[in-house]
């Protein structure tokens, strides 16, 4: 036979943490809104490092680069770089960082 206390425990206890899913879902789903919201409209919801400007997503030459509209910095995701510079065999980004004269 079963203790009917321990089974209005163990009820309880699935609803505290049914509830606790829901909120961490519900709140997971929020944060999915804002960046899927942020992506949308053309910005990242990523903060500049340097600043607190936010940095605007863009493309170039089929790679994303992320621009800071305070500062103007340009940040690059790791293998950015190197993917901007293949991409720009003898072009102005390579000639720009290799140039020494
Ligand atoms: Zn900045």
């Amino acid at each position: 036979m079963s203790n009917p206390m321990d089974e209005r425990r163990r009820g309880l206890e699935e609803e505290y943490f049914h509830r606790k899913n829901k909120e961490a879902i519900e709140k997971l789903r929020e944060k999915m809104k804002v960046s899927e919201e942020a992506k949308a409209a053309g910005t990242s919801s990523m903060k500049c490092p340097r600043c607190d400007g936010t940095l605007t997503e863009s493309k170039f030459e089929e790679v994303m680069i992320d621009t800071c509209d305070k500062c103007g910095g340009v940040w690059l995701d790791s293998g950015e770089l190197q993917q901007l510079t293949r991409k720009d065999q003898g072009g102005w980004l390579s000639r720009y960082w290799g140039a020494s004269d």
